[in-house]
C-alpha cells in the first residue's frame, strides 16, 4: 500500500519514497547528495519520464530559476541548465 506523506510525496508503508524507488529500479543507485526531481513539479506523478536525478545544490538552483522566471524546464532544458551550473573539472 502507498500513501501521500506530509510533504506531498508518495511513500510505501516503510516510508520509502516511490519516486526514488522507481528511479533506482530503472537507473541504479542514486548518488549520495542527489535528489530525484519531478519535471512537471507534480510530486505524485512518478512516471519514469517525469523523473530526473540532480545534485541537491543544482536542484535548489533549478527551483530558484523556475520560480524567478515563472517557468518549468523540460528534461532537455534541465541538462543544459546543469551543464551551465556545474563547473568543468
Ligand atoms: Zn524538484
Amino acid at each position: 500500500m502507498s500513501r501521500i506523506n506530509k510533504n506531498g510525496y508518495v511513500e510505501d508503508k516503510n516510508g520509502n519514497l516511490e519516486h526514488r524507488i522507481i528511479y533506482k529500479n530503472a537507473h541504479g543507485k542514486i548518488p549520495k547528495g542527489w535528489v530525484v526531481h519531478h519535471i512537471d513539479e507534480n510530486k505524485t506523478n512518478n512516471d519514469l519520464q517525469n523523473l530526473v536525478a540532480l545534485p541537491e545544490r543544482i536542484h535548489n538552483l533549478l527551483h530558484a530559476f523556475q520560480t524567478k522566471h515563472k517557468t518549468r524546464l523540460s528534461r532537455a532544458e534541465i541538462s543544459f541548465f546543469m551543464r551551465g551550473k556545474i563547473p568543468k573539472p
